[in-house]
């Protein structure tokens, strides 16, 4: 059935910032205080408080806009959108409605699918507004304890990033998805932990015949907390949508709850419209002017974003498309690798030592890349070692586990163990005589021709020397004489 439909998609995305305080008030936004013990009558909503706007909530979401190529507006405004929920002590969220801070951004994402919609797709943002947090209520079994209200939350800052209804597959969603959180964890503008509901999003999913230029009505799926159940929300209400309408009925616009647990979604409420709410222009906030100072001084301080360091990295280190892809996909282990590959000349060796061991051993620990022990500086004296064949790359693995462990330097570790590799010509060459002496019928049998057995023989040495020996150079002595 599925080939019939073509899929829409447009999201929502929810991103909490970084700021020390409030949106709108002083309050520390510090996560895991006692209830309510972070707030003040700005964002308890009491009558008579004033909010006043927060300097740096505007500078990310100038930071974010600039980042998806959005239009920053020389003026917006903040609006009151009206509804009631007990979370909402105001009994309004301040939120931009008609003139928005950004507009008419785009990011362009890459799918693996084929044909048309395969690889590259530019993916439209429509607008990124400013707001305030709800609170958070807490609801108890118990019913003489009932629900209560922490409003610690509550007027936290929070950007709101629209896209086009642009997306035709749950790939492209999620492709999109990452992309966005990739770029506000470069701005170091989000903590991105989509489980704690630090960067969330509702999709929209509708279907229509191919061909049809109206879109289908669309269902919008609420907090989903992971990329892969925003993939499977998505998927499911795809079927859902197709097989509704193949049977006759048709998709109803309303918000609907993602459930992890069957893997279904479900009808949570129908869909508000924006007059349900109410907008209207907030008069305790005046209008937003930013002027082109501004906008420049932020351009200025921008990191060097994913794009342009994908292709410095492919362009000054000669690596693949696929090994700069790992590297950059976090701000700090692409910075992590940069380090290295300023001070050492084989990028390539930098590359493999961090995609590699210093990844697998610090997914081992579940460490962030700012604990790492072994700092850039250490590996790349250790890949000094290397290079200058003072230790094989076996060896260094070995160094590497104890750097990580003590923190010393590898030429400290190499000099107290005596790892330093063997390339003196006769110490081999007595080591190759052993281990040739010791294993007479294998000596005759690689004589008559069974070459396997070098492996063998290479191993013994290796062993005999606990590593130290110089790879190269005990196959090539073994060949001489084992050839003789
Ligand atoms: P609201 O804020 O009320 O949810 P918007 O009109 O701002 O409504 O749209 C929200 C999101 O829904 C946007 O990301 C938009 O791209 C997407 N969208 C709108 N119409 C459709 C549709 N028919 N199918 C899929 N997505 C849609
Ligand atoms: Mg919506
Ligand atoms: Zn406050």
């Amino acid at each position: 059935m599925r080939k019939h439909y073509e899929v829409v998609i447009g999201l929502e995305v929810h991103v909490q910032l970084t700021t020390n305080t409030k949106i709108f008030c002083g309050c520390s936004t510090a996560f895991g205080s006692s209830p309510n013990s972070q707030t003040c009558p700005v964002c308890l909503g009491l009558p008579g408080a004033l909010p006043v706007l927060n300097r740096q909530v505007v500078e990310n979401a100038i930071k974010a806009g600039l980042a998806t190529n959005c239009q920053i507006a020389p003026r917006s405004i903040f609006a009151r959108k009206n509804y009631f929920y007990p979370d909402l002590p105001k009994g309004y969220q301040i939120s931009q409605f008609e003139l928005p801070i950004c507009e008419h951004g785009h990011l362009d994402i890459e799918t693996e699918g084929q044909g048309e919609r395969g690889g590259h797709q530019t993916i439209g943002i429509t607008r990124i507004h400013m707001e305030e947090d709800a609170g958070k209520l807490l609801h108890s079994d118990d019913p003489t304890t009932g629900s209560r209200v922490d409003l610690n939350r509550a007027c936290t800052p929070l950007l709101e990033v629209v896209s086009e209804p642009d997306m035709r597959s749950s790939d492209e969603a999620i492709a999109y998805l990452k992309k966005l959180h990739q770029i506000v964890m470069y701005l170091g503008i989000c903590d991105g932990n989509l489980e704690e509901g630090s960067f969330r999003c509702d999709a929209n999913v509708s279907v229509r015949p191919w061909g049809q230029e109206e879109l289908g009505t669309r269902a919008e799926l609420k907090n989903i907390n992971s990329f892969r159940f925003i993939k499977e929300g998505i998927e499911y209400e795809i079927d859902r949508q197709i097989e509704l309408i193949e049977d006759g009925g048709e998709v109803v616009q309303e918000t609907r709850l993602y459930d992890s647990n069957t893997g279904m979604t479900r009808s949570m409420r129908g869909k508000e419209e924006a007059h349900d709410y109410r907008y209207f222009p907030d008069p305790d906030l005046v209008p937003l002017i930013i002027d082109n100072d501004w906008i420049e001084t932020v351009r200025g301080i921008l990191p060097e974003l994913p794009e342009p360091k994908k292709a410095r990295f492919m362009a000054d280190y000669s690596l693949s498309a696929h090994n700069t892809d790992i590297l950059t996909a976090e701000k700090a282990l692409a910075d992590y690798f940069d380090a290295c590959a300023r001070q050492h000349k084989d990028a390539k060796a930098c590359a493999n030592w961090v995609m590699g061991d210093v990844q697998r051993r610090r997914n081992d620990e579940g460490i962030s890349v700012a604990e790492i022990p072994v700092t850039p500086e250490l590996l790349v004296g250790m890949l000094e070692r290397i290079a200058d064949k003072t230790i094989s790359g076996k060896i260094a693995k070995t160094v590497f586990e104890e750097m990580w462990t003590s923190g010393k330097s590898a030429d400290a570790i190499i000099d107290e163990k005596g790892l330093k590799q063997v390339t003196d010509t006769g110490a081999i060459e007595k080591m190759v005589d052993d281990v040739i002496a010791a294993n007479p019928g294998q000596a005759q049998e690689f004589s008559e021709g069974k070459d396997k057995l070098l492996g063998f023989f290479v191993g013994q040495v290796m062993k005999a020397s606990k590593g130290k020996a110089n790879p190269g150079m005990v196959n090539e002595l073994l060949c001489k004489k084992l050839r003789g």
